[in-house]
């Protein structure tokens, strides 16, 4: 019996789990040294903690979620985003008394999307989150963070950082109706996707890929001109700010984002190196949203980041294998070859023993490993108690015992 794989989900290995690696690497060195500390949630929670904070008209909670019921009718679902259980999580462990608090993570999330190059069902997301501040700085450093780890994940390539700002959520809602308004007007226009959307979420209409909708959507109204002045000068100081650690801004009026939470500051760090999955990090200011889920009215921002997209950017990863190959030309130097692996090991070394019993095997398979060291247990280190020791990566070889191989090795 073959059983494939889910449609849309993956197994990491090889090449790929070093990319992952590394990537997680990267995120834990640059958490630690922004002061963002590790939470980790459930892979599953009640359903009701994403349905209403994501927008019942959002396509994740309309199409995407994978919800069932358990064997006690709960209503559960797998993870489709961090933000909310970050929240939940936070609040259920009385995490918010001393303010702000930095909070990340990283993990797998589901969405029951059309698989495609950049899009899974399952897939891996960085999460940032601060909580408790509406200081612009926390919105400009939670960028710069983004920035700084994708310039280190992915040096040299093009990444486009994009920001906009929705105003408060009175902007917003004045903002919806009149957009509502004006799509009605031109709805002839609109693609029947789009049209769709008129009534209860036009914001997505301004990020429909269709290219029919372009037109309607270049004319219409911009959110820009419903902030208030106090919204627009903390905007602008953000951008001046982003400007000054030589970010380049590119300032994108229809960038609204997927999910209902969204207010004020919203980001993207965007490539066209991928296909139309092009979006690496998205994120964005959520003042409210911690109020709706039970917790204190107080304000958060925090950005999510796919890295199975980065991984699809990324150069290879060059690690130097550590392991130190034995190569044991016969089963009889058996226990001289036990002494060498014992002490390695015990002296935090990693060893690999190949089972092959034949140089010219354990070369090949030490080479094709790029391994740094092998040891070679012969006839003659197995009559006078040392080992032969070659570095692989020059050459060198030298015969040495217990007592003065690590000066070697090290
Ligand atoms: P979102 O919560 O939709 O803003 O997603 C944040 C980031 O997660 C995106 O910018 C992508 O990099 C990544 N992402 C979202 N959905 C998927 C998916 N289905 N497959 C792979 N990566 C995804």
């Amino acid at each position: 019996m073959k059983i494939n794989p889910v449609r849309g989900t993956h197994d990491l290995f090889g090449k790929d789990i070093k990319k992952f690696n590394k990537i997680i690497s990267d995120v834990k060195d640059i958490a630690y040294q922004f002061g963002f500390n590790e939470l980790v949630t459930p892979i599953f929670e009640s359903t009701a903690l994403f349905k209403k904070p994501l927008g019942e008209q959002s396509d994740v909670v309309l199409k995407e979620m994978y919800t069932f019921k358990d064997r006690n009718d709960d209503e559960i679902t797998l993870r489709p985003e961090y933000t909310t259980p970050m929240i939940r999580a936070a609040i259920s462990n009385g995490l918010l008394n001393n303010l702000p608090v930095k909070f990340f993570g990283t993990g797998q999330m589901f969405r029951r999307e059309r698989p495609q190059k950049g899009r899974y069902r399952q897939f891996n997301q960085i999460n940032f989150e601060n909580f408790g501040s509406n200081d612009s700085f926390a919105d400009v450093e939670i960028i710069n963070l983004a920035n700084l780890l994708i310039k280190k994940i992915l040096p040299n390539k093009k990444i486009k950082l994009h920001i906009n700002s929705l105003g408060t959520r009175e902007n917003l809602i004045n903002y919806k109706k009149t957009l509502s308004h004006y799509f009605n007007q031109n709805k002839n226009f609109l693609s029947s996707e789009s049209k769709d959307k008129i009534q209860l979420n036009p914001l997505r209409i301004l990020d429909s890929k269709n290219i029919e909708d372009k037109e309607v959507i270049d004319k219409a109204p911009v959110l820009i001109d419903f902030l208030s002045k106090e919204n627009l000068n903390e905007y602008e100081e953000i951008k001046k700010c982003l400007n000054d650690l030589d970010i380049t801004v590119y300032e994108n009026t229809s960038l609204v984002r997927g999910l209902d939470y969204y207010c004020n500051t919203v980001f993207e760090f965007k490539t066209n190196e991928i296909g139309s999955q092009d979006t690496l990090i998205g994120g964005g200011r959520y003042d409210g949203l911690i109020e709706v889920l039970g917790g204190k009215d107080i304000p958060g921002v925090g950005w999510a980041g796919g890295i199975e997209r980065m991984m699809l950017l990324m150069d290879d990863v060059q690690l130097q294998n550590q392991s130190i190959h034995l190569a044991i030309l016969n089963q009889n130097y058996k226990s001289h070859a036990f002494k060498i692996y014992d002490f390695l090991i015990k002296n935090n070394l990693s060893v690999f023993w190949n089972y092959k019993y034949n140089l010219k095997k354990s070369l090949s398979t030490a080479n094709e490993q790029k391994a740094k060291f092998i040891v070679i247990i012969g006839e003659d280190e197995n009559i006078n108690n040392n080992y032969t020791v070659k570095n692989l990566l020059n050459g060198e070889q030298k015969i040495k015992d217990l007592s003065n191989i690590m000066e070697f090795i090290k």
